[in-house]
């Protein structure tokens, strides 16, 4: 006879604050977009995207009629000042009453410098898998420097999320982007504010990511893999709001804002990188990155992914030169954020050099 599982004996003692937020999840979603804008009260929408986007961009102008009275379309990545000043001059000519952002991360983080600056409501409608839709945290950069911050009144009032959306997004994009959201989830599982509701959300959206992405990368007309992996980015999306990122995201956005390095790329490289230097002062958290990719440790399972995924580029490749490594190192390693390893120059240095020459097998 087998006896009963023993209970678990860890107290159990947590707090987090969710913000309201309506989300609309499901492949035909988009058609939802207008009862989302009038649930939000807004009566004249400003959709902001990029211009990869205008098409999708003019079907939901079209699906919200008379309430659409302009697009604008040169969002760009890391949220420059200068453009942020056009779309601002924009909302002045037009005087929407709200934003609805389309697109990727670059789309949202405009849409929320404008609810930020113009003290507009936000309606976000993601394709990729960057997560920004389900935080309140912008990001503006001025000449080399990207500022961030979290704000409440940045945070999308409901986000609609059609899977038909990432159909179009290609196989190199869907994959930097999904390693990108798994990054949110690891990183979010060693966060010093974890709880177990962030965790849950962590492990499953990294489990339901490294299944689905695969697949969306084999079949990208494969819907059912492309509603998997947007669930999970969401979830990794819940898990990132609900926690304070560490080095992997302080490398990131050095990288992306002083070097002009691809946000979501430069992620997927580092992720097994980062997670390796990380993997003896987060046991914990590692074992459960590693059960939720069912590999025998994190940075292995992240590295297979990464293969899986065709996932090969270097930082070399994607233009850092070698100079630039002790400057991404310094900045690395400046500012106060928190990692379950002290951070080092050094340290920094070593997982910039593996990632610059892209060999290291973990
Ligand atoms: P992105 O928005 O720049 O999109 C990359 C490219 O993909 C663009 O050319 C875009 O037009 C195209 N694209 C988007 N969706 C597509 C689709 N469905 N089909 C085909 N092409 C498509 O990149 P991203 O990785 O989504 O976002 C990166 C940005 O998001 C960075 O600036 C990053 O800092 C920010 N971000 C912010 C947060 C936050 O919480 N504030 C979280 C994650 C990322």
């Amino acid at each position: 006879m087998t006896s009963p599982p023993r209970a678990d004996s860890t107290p159990v003692t947590f707090a987090y604050t969710l913000r309201p937020v309506h989300v609309e999840f499901g492949t035909g979603a988009l058609t939802r977009l207008r009862d989302m804008v009038n649930g939000a009260d807004m009566e004249r929408v400003l959709i902001v995207t990029t211009a990869g986007r205008r098409a999708t961009a003019a079907a939901a102008a079209q699906g919200l009629g008379d309430r659409a009275i302009g697009v604008f379309d040169r969002a760009a990545p890391h949220v420059p000042e200068a453009l942020v000043a056009d779309a601002l001059r924009e909302v002045e000519r037009l005087r929407p009453d709200g934003v609805v952002a389309l697109g990727g991360g670059s789309a949202i983080g405009l849409g929320k410098a404008l609810a930020l600056r113009a003290k507009l409501p936000l309606v976000a409608v993601p394709t990729t898998y960057s997560g920004s839709e389900m935080t309140a945290v912008w990001g503006i950069t001025a000449g080399e420097r990207k500022e961030t911050g979290r704000d409440p009144r940045v945070a999308p009032l409901a986000v609609v999320y059609d899977p038909a959306l990432t159909v179009g997004l290609p196989p190199p994009l869907a994959a930097a982007s999904g390693m990108n959201a798994i990054a949110h989830a690891v990183e979010a599982l060693y966060a010093p504010d974890a709880q177990p509701l962030s965790t849950l959300f962590a492990r499953e959206g990294i489990r339901l990511l490294a299944t689905a992405l695969p697949e969306v990368i084999r079949n990208p007309a494969d819907v059912t893999a492309r509603e998997r992996a947007f669930y999970g980015a969401h979830l990794a999306a819940r898990s990132l709001d609900l926690t304070t990122m560490g080095l992997h995201h302080k490398l990131c956005h050095v990288l992306g804002g002083t070097f002009g390095m691809p946000h979501a790329l430069t992620h997927a490289i580092l992720l097994p990188h980062v997670a390796a230097f990380n993997e003896r002062a987060a046991v914990q958290a590692m074992s459960e990155v590693a059960a939720a990719l069912a590999a025998s440790t994190a940075p292995a399972g992240l590295a297979a992914l990464q293969q899986a995924l065709g996932i090969t580029t270097t930082l070399r490749e994607l233009g850092l030169r070698p100079a630039d490594l002790d400057r991404a190192a310094e900045l690395a390693v400046a500012g106060a954020y928190p990692n379950p390893r002290p951070v080092t120059r050094q340290g920094v240095r070593a997982i910039l050099e593996v990632a610059y020459a892209g060999a290291a097998e973990h």
